[in-house]
């Protein structure tokens, strides 16, 4: 069962996928179909929208590792370091209550960090949490 996407998960997407430059982070495939995966699925809220919880991955290997989770684990825990988990876990456990209004504050967050990436190359995004 999918969740639906909303305005503040398409931005969310697009930061993800400008900051890895749209390259797997996986495969390093670049110039191909790309996807922002959560490391904690959607439905843990707390870090749906955390830059911490996602990486930009090829359709091919979105598709690979969620089919094979302990694949995806293995991979996640090696790419991005136990001090990472650690902030990722920590974060997680902090209750992110969302509401319409939040939601459109997570969009426009992310919107006009998009938009400084864009005009900036050097510009680092900030999460939103
Ligand atoms: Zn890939």
């Amino acid at each position: 069962m999918s969740i639906k996407r909303e305005a503040c998960d398409r931005w969310f997407s697009n930061v993800v996928r400008l900051k890895a430059k749209y390259a797997c982070e996986s495969c390093g495939a670049v110039n191909v179909r790309t996807e922002c995966a959560h490391i904690y699925g959607r439905r843990e809220k707390s870090v749906r929208w955390s830059m911490d919880n996602a990486v930009c991955l090829c359709h091919k290997c979105h598709r690979k590792f969620t089919e094979n989770p302990l694949d995806f684990a293995y991979w996640v825990n090696s790419y991005l370091g136990e001090g990472h988990m650690n902030i990722l876990n920590e974060k997680r456990n902090v209750l992110l209550k969302t509401n319409q209004a939040l939601r459109k504050e997570i969009a426009t967050h992310y919107r006009l960090e998009y938009k400084k990436m864009v005009e900036d190359e050097h510009y680092s995004p900030v999460s939103y949490n």
